[in-house]
């Protein structure tokens, strides 16, 4: 259903431009969910911003259903903002304070042209209810309610619209660990009825283990490994993929969790040479810091750009 191919994002940067995308291609079928990870910095939210051309691509291709994105105006660029829909890691950030609930999910049908005022009414509370929310909701403001009633508005203004795919960034990354499951459930649910898609952006892996069919792992504006979540957790063959599978705490929040790799993820504005992942990599080679490895098919849906995989 998307389709990205070669995307590239800058950002203006005091040493020079800032490559937050780097060339990335991916894809999400219909009903599929894709998990976006690596460490914070790495460009996954740019790159989840720049589908929705939230953040403005300098170069590459997106496509849904085929149809180039960049070409849509119009009721089709509206169609479009209609079946790709955003959920922010604040929402609170993103819903306007001063506007009832109501307010806010009537205004994103309206906006749409979405069925008159009383359908756009009921729609409204069967949105609310099913996400979770108390009637009332829609008479109250984004102040009253928790950070995890805040999420569930977050993604009842997404699912209000219908859309195919949700892009979901960091979703559950500001909750308490047991808002986060009631949250993650929610969106598996949500996503069996009504048929949708997700590319769920987290620097948490066992919350992409948790939700994902398959998983992308980005490294400093490049996607470095890619594969169904069960080989990408039991069999990952890139040395950061290792690094970050082995990281990955055991289910206990007391429990201190582990530096993810040995050293700081570099700047994007000097990306190194060669594999950028050659500095912290202990299994780095000479051609390393000099050659670019692409990305292979190690494996049917298994792909990789490592120089020993
Ligand atoms: Fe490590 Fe070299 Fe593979 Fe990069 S290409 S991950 S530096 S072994
Ligand atoms: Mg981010």
């Amino acid at each position: 259903m998307l389709s990205v191919e070669g995307l590239e994002v800058r950002y203006a940067h005091r040493d020079g431009a800032l490559r937050a995308v780097d060339g990335v291609d991916l894809t999400v079928g219909r009903g599929e969910t894709v998990g976006l990870v690596g460490e914070s910095g790495c460009g996954k939210s740019t790159l989840g911003k720049a589908i929705l051309r939230l953040v403005e691509p300098i170069g590459g291709r997106v496509a849904i259903d085929g149809v180039d994105v960049a070409g849509l105006k119009g009721d089709r660029l509206l169609a479009f903002r209609r079946r790709v829909q955003f959920v922010f890691q604040d929402p609170y950030a993103s819903l306007n304070p001063r506007r009832t609930i109501g307010e806010i999910l009537d205004g994103a049908l309206a906006v749409h042209r979405l069925g008159d005022r009383p359908t756009r009414r009921h729609r409204v509370r069967e949105i609310l209810d099913r996400v979770g929310l108390p009637a009332d909701a829609v008479d109250r403001l984004p102040h009253e309610f928790s950070g995890g009633q805040r999420q569930r508005i977050g993604i009842a203004r997404a699912l209000v619209l219908s859309p195919d795919l949700i892009v979901l960034d960091e979703p559950v990354s500001a909750l308490d660990v047991s808002i986060q499951a009631q949250i993650l459930n929610l969106l598996v649910d949500l996503k069996r009825e009504f048929g949708l898609a997700y590319l769920f952006v987290s620097h948490d892996l066992s919350v992409v283990r948790y939700i994902a069919d398959r998983v992308l792992v980005m490294y400093l504006g490049r996607i470095v490994e890619c594969a169904d979540h069960h080989v990408l957790f039991g069999e990952p063959r890139h040395p950061y993929t290792r690094a970050l599978v082995d990281a990955v705490p055991l289910p206990d929040p007391r429990r201190p969790r582990a530096a993810i790799v040995a050293g700081d993820i570099p700047s994007a504005a000097r990306p190194p040479s060669g594999c950028r992942f050659h500095p912290r990599c202990p299994l780095a080679i000479g051609r390393c810091a000099d050659e670019v490895p692409s990305m292979r098919e190690i494996a049917p849906g298994h792909a990789v750009a490592c120089h020993l995989a």
